[in-house]
C-alpha cells in the first residue's frame, strides 16, 4: 500500500525527521469512500493536512472542502478550488473573515450561537447556514465534544432565527469526535437531525441537508476496527431509518481517513540508553517528538505503529521520547511499546498512519527543533 513511499525513503534518504506523503493512496482513500458512500458529497476536512500538493489533488478528483479559517479558504482557492465547493464550517468567525468569505464566493456556514447568525446576517445576507448540534463523543480516541455545537433543543430556535435575520437554514450538523469507533455515536445524531428536520418542517422551515462531520477511523497500534466499510453501512442504515426513502442531501467532512494511511513519518534514534529511578527502564530518544508534530500522542491517546529497519529477532520495552527538553515530551510510557534490543543512535525508525494531524501540528521550531518537512510521491 506504501510501496512508493519505502521505495522514495530508500532511494532518497531524506533528512529527518519528515513526512512522505503518498497522493496516489490519497486519491484511492477518497475513491473508496465515494464507493463505500455514494448517498454523500465528501467536504475534506482541511485541517487534517492541508499541504497544497493534497488539496489540488483532492480538487483534480472532484472533492469539496471544508475549511475553518480564511487560510484555509485562501489555500483551497489557490488549489483551484471553486467557492461553491468550499463550506466554512467553523461556528465561530469574525465578522471581518466572514465579510471576506463571502467576497471569495463561500457561500456554506456553520453556526451555533445567536451571536453568529447576527454575524452571518449583516455579513452575508441570504447566505447558506447549517447548525451544529453537539451529540455524544463516546468511543472517540480524539474527542471533540463541549467546544462546538449548541444543545440538540437549541437547534430550532436558532435555525428560526436565523431565517428571520434573512439567511437560508439549510440544514443540521454534527461531529461525532476524531477517530472514532462506534458506529452507533452516528447513529444518535442522525436520529437527532431527523427529529429537528421535522419540528423546523411543522414551522414552515424545509431543511435539506445533514452533515455528519468526520470521525471516521483508520487503524492504528491500539485500533484495528471498525472498518469504514461497516461505518458507513451503519451510517446508511440509521439515514434510512430515520428519513426513510427520501434522504436529504448528506455531507461527511472526513480528515483524517482521507490522508492519514498515506503517511509515513521517518525519524532518527538519538540515543537509547537504561534510566534507573523509578525501576529500570530503557528510554529511547527521536528526533521527532510531540512538539514536533505528534501531537496527537498527548494522553498516548493515538497509538502510531512503529516499523524498525532490519529483521530483528529479539525486543524489549522501551519508554519513547521526543528531543526536546519539555518534559511533557515522551511519546509512550505507559502503552508498553517494544523496541528491537540492539536499536541504537543512528537508526530510524518509521511511524505509520501519519499523513494526518503531523506536519499542521508541527510547532515553529519549539526549543530550535525544526518542524517536520513533507515530501510527496
Ligand atoms: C476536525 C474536523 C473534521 C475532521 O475530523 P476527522 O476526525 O479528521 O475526520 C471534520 N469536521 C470538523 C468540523 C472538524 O473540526
Amino acid at each position: 500500500m506504501t510501496v512508493k513511499i519505502d521505495n522514495y525513503l530508500e532511494q532518497n534518504n531524506p533528512a529527518t525527521p519528515c513526512v512522505v506523503v503518498d497522493l496516489e493512496q490519497i486519491v484511492q482513500n477518497f475513491r473508496s469512500m465515494t464507493e463505500l458512500a455514494p448517498w454523500a458529497e465528501v467536504f475534506y476536512a482541511v485541517k487534517a493536512n492541508p499541504a497544497m500538493p493534497i488539496l489540488s489533488t483532492l480538487n483534480n478528483v472532484g472533492c469539496s472542502f471544508d475549511a475553518a479559517s480564511i487560510p484555509e479558504i485562501e489555500a483551497c482557492l489557490a488549489a483551484g478550488v471553486p467557492a461553491q465547493q468550499i463550506s466554512y464550517g467553523n461556528t465561530v468567525k469574525k465578522s471581518a473573515d466572514i465579510a471576506t468569505a463571502a467576497a471569495r464566493g463561500i457561500g456554506l456556514f456553520a453556526f451555533d450561537s445567536l451571536g453568529e447568525v447576527e454575524k452571518l446576517a449583516t455579513a452575508i445576507p441570504g447566505a447558506k447556514v447549517f447548525c451544529r448540534i453537539v451529540v455524544a463523543n463516546d468511543g472517540a480516541r480524539w474527542p471533540l465534544t463541549r467546544k462546538f455545537g449548541c444543545a440538540p433543543d437549541e437547534a430550532a430556535p436558532l435555525l428560526l432565527a436565523a431565517a428571520q435575520a434573512g439567511l437560508v437554514p439549510a440544514g443540521l450538523s454534527f461531529h461525532v469526535g476524531s477517530q472514532q469507533t462506534e458506529p452507533e455515536r452516528w447513529r444518535e445524531g442522525i436520529s437527532r437531525c431527523a427529529v429537528l428536520f421535522e419540528q423546523l418542517a411543522a414551522e414552515g422551515v424545509a431543511l435539506e441537508l445533514v452533515n455528519l462531520g468526520g470521525g471516521f477511523p483508520v487503524s492504528y497500534r491500539n485500533d484495528d476496527g471498525p472498518d469504514l466499510g461497516e461505518v458507513f453501512d451503519a451510517i446508511k442504515r440509521a439515514l434510512h431509518e430515520a428519513f426513510g426513502d427520501d434522504l436529504p442531501r448528506v455531507l461527511i467532512e472526513p480528515g483524517r481517513a482521507v490522508v492519514a494511511t498515506a503517511g509515513k513519518l521517518r525519524s532518527e534514534v538519538i540515543l537509547v540508553t537504561e534510566r534507573i529511578y523509578g525501576g529500570r527502564q530503557r528510554w529511547v530518544y527521536l528526533d521527532v517528538g510531540r512538539y514536533g508534530g505528534l501531537a496527537e500522542t498527548e494522553g498516548e491517546a493515538i497509538q502510531y505503529q512503529l516499523e524498525f529497519s532490519g529483521l530483528p529477532d529479539k525486543f524489549v520495552s522501551a519508554v519513547i521520547a521526543g528531543p526536546t527538553c519539555d518534559s511533557h515530551d515522551v511519546l509512550y510510557e505507559d502503552a508498553s511499546y517494544d523496541v528491537p534490543a540492539g536499536l541504537k543512535a543512528g537508526d530510524q525508525v518509521t511511524f505509520r498512519n501519519t499523513g494526518a494531524y503531523t506536519s499542521t501540528y508541527a510547532s515553529i521550531g519549539f526549543n530550535g527543533f525544526a518542524p517536520l518537512t513533507e515530501h510527496f510521491v
